[in-house]
C-alpha cells in the first residue's frame, strides 16, 4: 500500500491527511475505535472537549504500541469555553494524560459572543507556552478569519468545516488556500453518506475502482487537498475507512463529482450557533 500522505502547515508543523473522528462516540468506542485505528496504521485523532470522550483517547494513547511522537492529537475549546481557555486546555490535557496536544482548535465563531478574538490571543499564549504544538479554528467564515488575522497578527493554521460533496464549500476552501489555512472536512461521509451514497456517480466509481462509496467519497477528499477525518466506531469500516491509498480519481471524475453539491448543510450554519 502507498504510504499515507502527510501535510505541512504554515506554521512548519505536519498533520496526517487521513486521521479517525470521534464525535457521538462514548468513552470506551472512542477507546477502541482510536486503538483499532492506530493498529490499522491511522496516526491522527480529531477529539474535542464537547465529546466528552477525550478520556478514552487518552486510554488508548496508553494502550497503543505506537509511540506517542508518531500520533498527531487534535482536541477543541468548546463555545463556554471561550473566555477561558487556560483553564479549558488544562482539563482536555489532564483527561488525554498528555502534556500537550498536536492542535488545538476552537470549535465554533459564535460571533453573538463576540469574544472569538479574545479565545484566539489566549491559544496563542496557550501555543507559546508548548501546551498545543498548533492551533487553528473550526467553522469559521471568511470574516471571521479576516477579524482574527487583522486584529492578531496570527493566522490559524487548520480551517475544519462541514464539507462532503453535498457541501463543498468551495469559495471558502479557495480563500483559506490563498492563506495558507488548511482546510479540514468534517462529516466528510455526510454522517455516513446521507444523500452521497446512492448517488449514480459514486456507485459507479466504485465499481470501477472495487472500492465502496465511503472509500470513493474518503479518495475525493485527498484528492481536492482536504485533510479528512471520517468517523467509525466499526473495525471494519475503520480499516476500510484507510485503505484508499491505492488509487486516485481521474480529472473528469473530480468534476462529476463536483456536480454534486447543492449546498445543503447538515449541521448547524457557523452565523447562528451561538
Ligand atoms: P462522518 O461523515 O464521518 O460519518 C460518520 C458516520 O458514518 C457514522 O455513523 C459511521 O458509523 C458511518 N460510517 C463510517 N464509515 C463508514 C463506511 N465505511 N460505510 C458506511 N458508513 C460509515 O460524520 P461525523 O459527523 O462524525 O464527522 C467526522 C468527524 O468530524 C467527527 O467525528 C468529528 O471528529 C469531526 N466533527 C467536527 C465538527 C466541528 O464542528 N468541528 C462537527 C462535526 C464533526 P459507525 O461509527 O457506526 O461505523
Amino acid at each position: 500500500m502507498a504510504e499515507q500522505p502527510i501535510i505541512k502547515l504554515h506554521d512548519g508543523n505536519h498533520i496526517p491527511q487521513l486521521g479517525l473522528g470521534v464525535w457521538q462516540a462514548s468513552i470506551d468506542e472512542a477507546r477502541q475505535a482510536a486503538v483499532a485505528a492506530l493498529q490499522v496504521g491511522y496516526r491522527s485523532i480529531d477529539t474535542a472537549a464537547i465529546y466528552k470522550n477525550e478520556e478514552g483517547i487518552g486510554q488508548a494513547l496508553q494502550e497503543t504500541d505506537v509511540a506517542r511522537d508518531d500520533i498527531f492529537v487534535t482536541t477543541k475549546l468548546w463555545n463556554d469555553d471561550q473566555l477561558n481557555a487556560e483553564r479549558a486546555l488544562e482539563t482536555s490535557l489532564k483527561k488525554l494524560q498528555l502534556p500537550s496536544v498536536d492542535l488545538y482548535l476552537m470549535h465554533w465563531p459564535c460571533p453573538q459572543k463576540d469574544s472569538y478574538v479574545q479565545a484566539w490571543q489566549q491559544m496563542i499564549r496557550l501555543q507559546e507556552q508548548g501546551l498545543t504544538k498548533s492551533i487553528g479554528v473550526c467553522n469559521f467564515n471568511e470574516p471571521h478569519l479576516k477579524r482574527l488575522i487583522e486584529e492578531t497578527g496570527v493566522s490559524p493554521v487548520v480551517n475544519q468545516i462541514e464539507l462532503h460533496p453535498m457541501l463543498q464549500q468551495r469559495t471558502l476552501h479557495a480563500w483559506n488556500a490563498l492563506h495558507q489555512i488548511q482546510t479540514e472536512s468534517w462529516s466528510p461521509l455526510a454522517q455516513g453518506g446521507k444523500g452521497v451514497f446512492e448517488q449514480e456517480v459514486i456507485k459507479r466509481l466504485a465499481q470501477k475502482y472495487d472500492k465502496t462509496a465511503a472509500q470513493i467519497v474518503i479518495r475525493w477528499h485527498l484528492d481536492s487537498g482536504l485533510v479528512v477525518i471520517p468517523k467509525s466506531v466499526t473495525p471494519s469500516r475503520i480499516a476500510e475507512n484507510f485503505a484508499v491509498f491505492d488509487f486516485r480519481l481521474e480529472k473528469s471524475e473530480m468534476s462529476e463529482i463536483a456536480a454534486l453539491d447543492s449546498g445543503n448543510r447538515l449541521g448547524p450554519d457557523p452565523e447562528e450557533l451561538n
